[in-house]
């Protein structure tokens, strides 16, 4: 996709950090990391969320968060990772290229955990109707 800095960086006229790469799928470090270490996992081919992404680009792709993850484990010293992917822009993606981040998770990083809440009474069978898979 012309526009798309995701897609700049596959073709190469991007730089990056590059982590690993293979035919369809690519791993660089995010140039505005969490902690270091962050990084993305990408396919190569232009699909924005979960919903466009074919099933085995998609399986691909995860595989390779789990290598990279793996990595980071190995070699660097960390407490375990977090894999995040902000489906859509109302969820915080700017990148209109669907992405993995692997964030470490070092000792004493204090980076919180989200907010979480209580269900009102009621309110978890509700929302159980709309979401359920049968
Ligand atoms: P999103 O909010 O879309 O899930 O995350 C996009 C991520 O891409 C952000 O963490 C941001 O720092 C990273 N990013 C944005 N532009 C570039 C870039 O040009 N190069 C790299 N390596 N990362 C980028
Ligand atoms: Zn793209």
């Amino acid at each position: 996709m012309a526009d798309c800095i995701f897609c700049k960086i596959v073709s190469g006229e991007l730089p990056s950090y590059k982590v690993y790469e293979d035919e369809d799928t690519m791993a660089f470090l995010d140039i505005n990391p969490t902690a270091f270490g962050h990084t993305l996992v990408i396919p190569k081919k232009h699909f924005s969320n979960l919903e466009e992404i074919p099933a085995d680009l998609l399986q691909q792709t995860i595989l390779i968060v789990k290598k990279v993850g793996q990595s980071i484990k190995d070699n660097l010293d960390v407490a375990g990772y977090n894999v995040c992917e902000n489906n859509d822009p109302g969820a915080n993606q700017i990148i209109p290229h669907i992405h993995f981040h692997l964030i470490p998770r070092y000792k004493n990083d204090h980076l919180d955990p989200w907010p979480q809440t209580k269900y009102p009474e009621g309110k978890a069978i509700q929302i159980l109707e709309k979401i359920k898979i049968n």
